[in-house]
């Protein structure tokens, strides 16, 4: 048997524990978390948001019986996406498939409850325990209780050995840390230029007067790259993102209730009717977040370490793919154990040569399909609907609009960016130009 080691339970690291362990008694599988076990603490809005799932995360889940019942069960499909204008008036764009949308805590406690709940016997899970250092040669890892105890000063250390290491962990990986010391490893990250809050609007009671389809993805946009998404929940609350350029931030700017509540009422009226002092107050203690994003050249270290999801390609949120990638990174790795009857040195090479090409698409797709400036926001929707029209005509030759294209999983990123190179690199130069601008505004205020 082999002892496989996988470092982080968020959606890859769990998915992979749920693969490795069906193909017959050949993996002991260990998971270190570095946080509490979601199941026992009460659910955090801070490190929360929505993601969206199309056929690319969602057929994944599909091959684990069981498992999209149970992931639906905590989820709410949505149909389109509406487009509100500060004018009141909106645009609605109808998608040919929906999207299965719930929040990144509930998809990965729904994973581990279907994991314990089918493998109990066979899997081990260390919650509050992190990696802190890597030895590739001696295939050991050493690893820490995190206390969570404020009596307890000292935190147990621990070695163990394994045969494959995972570095399902995120995009600040420790696992990728220890990689860039092998030979010809190259990796790069870089934060988005854009920030975000999380927004979560209570169910109201009594429902005010604003038209908000429970089974629609809402969006608003402002002039200097400001924008907000948000969706119901199951519960009929709602929970989304504001989205600001970093540089130059307004939403720093705002440090009363009193700021948070006029600058929603002016900016994004039907958030504000849906927002109660008490989430204003939240709003305000909560974190401003960056995204990290990455790009390796491989994804593997000889037949014993492997990268996965945002460890090895985290991407901006802005067409929601990093869990759908992350998702389907497990599926394609246990189709290589399948094709190389799960020998590891080969299926992880192989797994860096099919997956890279991807990786790096899905990287472009993300940073450059979506325009910041408005005049490209226009073009943008018009491509949309010409896109559209194009495919039904001809779906062989024509692929759907990029947003739809991204969630499919009859196609790879390398192919979809290709067909929509053209479209990148034009809001590729447009993307660049506008954050210079505002950085260079924000010099020239602070008289710098
Ligand atoms: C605002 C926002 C919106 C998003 N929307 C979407 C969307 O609509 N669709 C979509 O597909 N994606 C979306 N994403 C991206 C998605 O959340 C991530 O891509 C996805 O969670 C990646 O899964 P993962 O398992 O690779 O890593 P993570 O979810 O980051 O999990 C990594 C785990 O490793 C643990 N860990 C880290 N370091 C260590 C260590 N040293 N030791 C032990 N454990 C460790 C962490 O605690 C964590 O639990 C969004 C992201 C953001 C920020």
């Amino acid at each position: 048997m082999k002892k496989v080691a996988i470092i982080g339970a968020g959606p890859s690291g769990v998915l992979l524990a749920h693969y490795l362990l069906r193909r017959n008694d050949q993996y002991q599988i260990d998971i270190y978390e570095r946080r509490s076990d979601p199941r026992n603490i009460a659910f955090s809005k801070v490190r929360s948001f929505p993601i969206s799932l199309g056929d690319r995360g969602m057929s994944p889940i599909a091959q684990i019986p069981g498992l999209v019942t149970a992931v639906k069960a905590v989820s709410i499909e949505k149909v389109g996406t509406i487009i509100h204008q500060k004018n009141g008036k909106t645009k609605v764009t109808n998608r040919q498939k929906p999207l299965v949308t719930l929040d990144r805590t509930h998809l990965a406690t729904v994973l581990l409850e279907k994991l314990l709940e089918t493998h109990n016997q066979h899997i081990n899970i260390h919650f509050n325990t992190q990696l802190i250092a890597v030895d590739f040669a001696a295939k050991k890892a050493k690893l820490q209780k995190i206390s969570t105890s404020v009596n307890t000063e000292v935190e147990a250390e621990f070695t163990i050995d394994y045969d494959l290491l995972i570095g399902a962990d995120g995009a600040r990986s420790v696992v990728r840390e220890y990689l860039s010391n092998t030979p010809d490893f190259e990796f790069e990250q870089n934060y988005v230029l854009n920030a975000y809050k999380s927004i979560f609007l209570p169910k109201p009671d009594p429902i005010p007067d604003v038209n908000l389809e429970k089974n629609k993805i809402h969006t608003w946009r402002l002039t200097g790259g400001i924008s907000v998404l948000m969706l119901y929940q199951l519960d009929g609350a709602m929970s989304g993102v504001i989205l600001f350029p970093y540089a130059n931030n307004p939403i720093a700017k705002l440090t009363t209730v009193d700021e948070v509540l006029t600058f929603f009422r002016d900016n994004f009226p039907e958030i504000s009717k849906l927002m109660p002092v008490s989430e204003a107050e939240e709003f305000l203690k909560r974190p401003i977040s960056r995204v990290l994003t990455v790009r390796c050249n491989r994804y593997h270290y000889q037949d014993s370490v492997l990268l996965l999801g945002d460890a090895a390609h985290a991407v901006s949120p802005s067409i929601g793919q990093g869990c759908n990638s992350a998702l389907e990174d497990v599926f394609i790795f246990n189709q290589l154990l399948d094709e190389y009857g799960d020998n590891l040195a080969i299926a992880l090479e192989n797994y860096s040569l099919r997956r890279h090409p991807d990786g790096m698409a899905v990287r472009e797709l993300s940073d450059y399909s979506f325009p910041v400036s408005k005049k490209l926001f226009f073009e943008f929707l018009l491509l949309n609907t010409w896109t559209k029209l194009l495919h039904n005509i001809f779906p062989q030759r024509c692929l759907p609009p990029i947003f739809e294209a991204v969630f499919q999983d009859n196609l790879s990123y390398k192919e979809i960016l290709d067909y929509y190179q053209n479209w990148i690199s034009k809001v590729k130069a447009s993307n660049i130009k506008f954050y210079a601008n505002v950085e260079n505004n924000k010099q020239s205020n602070s008289g710098e």
